[in-house]
């Protein structure tokens, strides 16, 4: 069971649903692309308090609500044929059909300007699950291909690399050398994918920002200056 309602946060309308879940222990709120902003709250207790938690939060709200982009509520864009899908930076437009003949093994291609979907016939009305199969697939393929390619380069070589579904950044690097990248990457320019990649190459030699760190990067692109902003300028169109 769940409601929508409206809460003014920082003097600004942020919209949210309510979930009454039977298991939880306490109050969790939770925001995200696909549902925005949840609180979900324990049985046998009412909305009264409601109003003073998200005021107590207000500072972390405000962060993550603009940071997803779900003032609004959810900021998932519809994913059917005619929807545009960036990779590697091109506009490629869906084109979603029905396998024929009861046939179940999903076809998928990028062509120039297009992605063609072909799914067995019960996922055409909710194809998002195969596209993001399909996108972590190609992602993962193209990182590690660039990964090596930047290691034969930099000298800098990771443990390991993983590429999955992060919300919170495009890459990290452990200080065990493991590189991790989320899978959207890949929607976007390959400068912008290479500029990622190398920043975190770069890591397995200095853990921080300083100026060394840059100084590094520089010196194997002297021009990453012009692509470092690129991902947040593009969010809604590497997002899904
Ligand atoms: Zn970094």
């Amino acid at each position: 069971m769940s409601e929508t309602r409206l809460a003014l946060v920082k003097g600004k309308a942020l919209k949210y649903r309510v979930r009454r879940h039977p298991r939880a222990r306490s109050w969790k709120l939770t925001v995200s692309r696909d549902q925005g902003l949840v609180v979900t709250m324990p049985p046998g207790q009412n909305l009264a308090g409601i109003d003073e938690l998200l005021k107590e939060c207000e500072e972390w709200l405000e962060l993550n609500v603009s940071r997803e982009g779900v003032w609004e509520g959810p900021a998932i864009r519809p994913i059917a044929t005619g929807t545009e899908i960036l990779w590697l930076g091109i506009a490629r437009r869906l084109e979603i059909s029905a396998l024929s003949g009861g046939r179940k093994l999903r076809r998928m291609e990028i062509g120039s300007g297009i992605l063609k979907m072909e799914l067995p016939a019960d996922e055409v009305l909710h194809p998002r699950p195969a596209l993001i199969n399909f996108l972590k697939k190609k992602a993962k393929e193209d990182l590690i291909w660039r990964v090596e390619y930047w290691s034969l380069i930099t000298g800098l070589v990771p443990s390991k690399v993983i590429v999955g579904e992060r919300n919170t950044r495009w890459g990290s690097c452990s200080s065990q050398g493991t590189l991790s990248f989320c899978y959207r990457l890949v929607m976007a320019p390959p400068a912008v994918i290479d500029c990622i990649v190398v920043h975190e190459l770069c890591h397995l030699k200095f853990c921080n920002h300083g100026k060394d760190f840059y100084g590094l990067l520089e010196s194997f692109l002297p021009d990453y200056h012009q692509t470092h902003n690129w991902l947040t300028e593009n969010a809604t169109s590497v997002s899904l």
